[in-house]
């Protein structure tokens, strides 16, 4: 049976971590990092995210700056708060929660936050500096992949990673950061051939798709480490909804080395991550050493 892989007691690790370089900015330079999540409209999801992120925010000791706007804000008047944000000396991170209204263009939106603020990782600048190993801003679900698999594995270099999905959010700049760990990396997609068979050849597999359960045990590897992104709804007992990934766990478990259950595996780094990234962009803006490893 496969090791279960804890991200929610890992990620509570991280957001400790967190905790202490806060305390240690505040203690020795007077600086406490603040996020700005600004949210618009009424999306329920978004609401639990961004209600989340500035709880865990302030428990972090850090500064959390909400902005609530209604689902008929114009792009002008988006952009010009985070124009505001991006001004502001007390704000190091700024998030725009996704999915935006249909009449705001996101794209524009992402790419008018200061990128030395772009927590999210979203900005052109950023996915530039990751695709050429420049530093800077991560997005964050893959990060927390990343310090999964190095938790559990150690050094990456030359293992078959094969990540499925090519989002701009997971897919693209996960096998981004595989890359640099110098593993030799398989983008696949729902135009890739026999995708049963590029799996089993992954000594670690990604999956982030938003298909339920969509990859079974006879997909992987005996030994992978199996990373599952997705986070779906489903039908349950008694007309209940449950959570499922796009991997499926019991007959997955069988075969790999070690998996991420959903819920409780990746889902907890997001915000993590989130916070890390802010308390980096504090100490850049600041000229601080960035130690939080
Ligand atoms: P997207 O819908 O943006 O991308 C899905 C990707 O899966 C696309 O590249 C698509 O291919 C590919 N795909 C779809 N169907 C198939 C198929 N049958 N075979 C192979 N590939 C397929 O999703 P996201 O990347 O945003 O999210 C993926 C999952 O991760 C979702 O379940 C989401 O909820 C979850 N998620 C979880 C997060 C967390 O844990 N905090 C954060 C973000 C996402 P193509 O490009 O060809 O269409």
């Amino acid at each position: 049976m496969a090791k279960r892989i804890d991200g929610k007691a890992f990620a509570q690790g991280v957001r400790e971590r967190v905790g202490e370089a806060v305390s240690t900015l505040q203690r020795d330079h007077g600086l406490t990092p603040g996020l700005a999540v600004v949210l618009v409209g009424e999306d329920p999801a978004s609401q639990v995210y961004v209600r989340n992120k500035g709880k865990q925010t302030v428990e972090a000791g850090m500064k959390s700056f909400e902005h609530k706007l209604p689902d008929t804000t114009s792009e002008t008047e988006l952009l010009a708060l985070v124009e505001q944000l991006n001004a502001d000396p007390d704000v190091h991170g700024i998030l725009v929660q996704l999915p935006l209204p249909d009449q705001i263009d996101s794209h524009a939106v992402i790419n008018a936050i200061n990128p030395d603020k772009d927590v999210d990782g979203f900005h052109l600048i950023n996915v530039g500096r990751l695709s050429t190993g420049a530093s800077g801003l991560v997005p964050c679900t893959p990060l927390g992949c990343l310090m999964l698999l190095k938790d559990e594995l150690g050094d990456l270099s030359g293992k078959n990673a094969v990540v499925v999905g090519r989002s701009n959010i997971v897919g693209k700049p996960m096998a981004a950061l595989l890359l640099a760990e110098s593993c030799t990396v398989t983008i696949a997609h729902s135009r890739t051939q026999d995708l049963a068979d590029v799996c089993r050849e992954a000594d670690i597999l990604v999956a982030a798709v938003g298909r339920p359960q969509m990859i079974p045990g006879d997909w992987v590897k005996p030994g992978a480490t199996v990373i599952d992104v997705g986070i779906n709804r489903v039908e349950g007992d008694e007309g209940k909804t449950r959570l499922v990934g796009d991997v499926d766990y019991a007959s997955a478990e069988a075969v790999a080395g070690a998996i991420t259950p959903v819920p409780g595996g990746v889902g907890p780094m997001t915000i993590a991550c989130l916070l890390r990234n802010t308390v980096q962009a504090a100490c850049a803006a600041n000229g601080i050493a960035f130690d939080l490893d």
